[in-house]
């Protein structure tokens, strides 16, 4: 493990790093636990809400601008993430995928990539084949262990806290824009 200037635990080298971050074209985000804190928080109408991060929002935006494209991955499909997926100008929202590796497997297959080409977030088991496949894994600080020990990346920022701004600005800095 090595340590990053912002904090993160790499589990490569930084040159190994920087040249995964050169491949990535996309960048897939589980949303519960990565753009938010992991609370639910119903309404008395059954009505789901989230909080999300306007810096991790920002994060998004500069990934965009350096032309790379964003996804959501998330097991739950409800009104709270649409809105904000508009929000954001997201690529791909891939909601309602409880089983996240076909998900993945046919998002690949159907936008022409290799995994290599992918980075993802991601906090819990659900999360861990396509973290495990992917070109460069994240988890943010307070996912799951199991996540936490297999990730390339664990985050110093916590899920809805930033964590995808500091995934933005990881990837970003290693490309050098
Ligand atoms: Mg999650």
């Amino acid at each position: 493990m090595t340590e990053s200037t912002h904090g993160a635990r790499l589990r490569l080298s930084h040159e190994e790093f920087a040249n995964r971050a050169a491949q990535i074209s996309w960048v897939l985000l589980d949303v519960d636990g990565v753009l938010t804190d992991g609370r639910l928080i119903y309404g008395p109408d059954g009505r789901l809400w989230k909080a999300f991060d306007v810096k991790d929002g920002q994060g998004i935006k500069l990934l965009q601008r350096a032309g790379i494209q964003l996804g959501l991955l998330t097991g739950r499909s409800d009104e709270a993430v649409n809105r904000r997926a508009a929000d954001l100008g997201i690529d791909v929202l891939l909601s309602g995928k409880k089983d996240k590796d076909p998900a993945f497997a046919s998002f690949l297959t159907r936008n022409q990539l290799s995994a290599h080409q992918v980075a993802f977030a991601g906090d819990d088991l659900p999360d861990l084949p396509v973290l495990k496949r992917c070109g460069l894994s994240f988890a943010p600080a307070d996912a799951v262990k199991a996540v936490r020990d297999q990730v390339d990346v664990v985050l110093s920022r916590e899920g809805g806290r930033g964590a995808v701004r500091q995934l933005a600005e990881l990837i970003l800095a290693a490309r050098g824009e």
